[in-house]
């Protein structure tokens, strides 16, 4: 257990795809009264781009930094355009060095009156995470937390503000974590029906990532609750072979956010948005992306 580091993995598509989600929420919700931040997988909070992880997988390369060096003549669509400004915040000029996680974009947006909580429990990721926390001016706002997220969420729930927002970004590398989610989900909406929880899952051809936004959408439906399911997909999910006719992986091709009671400002974002991630973080002719909403 615990093999994942999300190091290897800053920036990539999926990156991409649940930071400028995250970002869209946090501007919505953070116009008003206070707000409660819950991050139940943070991670390490801050990445170098330039460092042994990230050029080791050099999934940022498909990621993020394509996506800053495609430069679309017609400019990105201002979901986009915010999220690469949010990540040039944290670099120099002309510059991609560090990549900001959940717990740095979340707390960027944060006004005085709100509050962020944070799970991780790899001891390594937790030590940087607390390192990292603690050179910020506000990082008093901010509560780190070293035990299980899933379980850690529910003494928080209902927040006194009566206004929060769940991040549940799990590394899924234990089977367990597919059935946990949609446990933890049904959980909360039962202490506090009216929050906005946000999901990202990996799709890959296994029957528990394809179960589980059917699962969330079902929990949505059940509490009369709204729903919105966005997707990207850059690639094929099927194995191919080398010249030398070794079976190559084609590493993770798509990712989807499940969100339940999401900002209505959200779906009229994504629908400009997720097509051009498409365009430009595309590696074959399987890219798509998709984006339904109900309840
Ligand atoms: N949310 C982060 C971001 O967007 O920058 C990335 C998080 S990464 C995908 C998942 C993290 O969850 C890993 O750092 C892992 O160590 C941690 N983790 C795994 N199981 C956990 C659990 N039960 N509770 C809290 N953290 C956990």
């Amino acid at each position: 257990m615990f093999s994942y580091r999300h190091a290897f993995h800053a920036g990539n598509h999926a990156d991409v795809l649940k930071h400028t989600i995250l970002l869209a929420v946090l501007r919505h919700m953070t116009q008003k009264d206070a707000l409660n931040v819950f991050d139940t997988h943070a991670g390490a909070g801050l990445y170098r781009l330039d460092g042994d992880y990230a050029q080791t997988s050099a999934e940022a390369a498909d990621g993020f930094l394509k996506l800053v060096a495609s430069k679309p003549p017609q400019g990105f669509t201002p979901a986009l355009q915010d999220y690469v400004e949010m990540v040039a915040s944290f670099n120099a000029a002309n510059q991609w060095k560090v990549y900001p996680g959940s717990p740095f974009i979340i707390q960027s947006l944060l006004s005085g009156r709100d509050k962020l909580k944070l799970w991780e429990m790899h001891p390594t990721d937790t030590k940087t995470l607390t390192a990292n926390v603690a050179q910020l001016e506000a990082g008093r706002q901010v509560t780190i937390l070293r035990e299980d997220g899933f379980e850690g969420l529910k003494k928080f729930l209902p927040p006194p503000s009566r206004r929060a927002l769940v991040l549940c970004d799990p590394s899924y590398e234990v089977k367990h974590d597919y059935a946990r989610v949609p446990a933890m989900v049904a959980d909360a909406l039962l202490r506090f029906a009216t929050g906005t929880y946000a999901v990202w899952y990996p799709i890959i051809p296994r029957p528990e990532a394809h179960d589980l936004p059917k699962k969330l959408k079902t929990l949505a439906n059940k509490a009369g609750k709204s729903w919105l399911h966005a997707t990207l997909t850059v690639k094929s999910s099927k194995l191919t072979q080398d010249a030398e006719g070794e079976v190559v992986r084609p590493g993770l091709p798509a990712s989807g956010m499940f969100l339940i009671n999401p900002p209505h400002t959200l779906k009229a974002a994504l629908k400009d948005a997720l097509p051009q991630m498409v365009e430009l973080l595309k590696q074959d002719q399987n890219a798509s992306s998709s984006l339904e909403s109900g309840g």
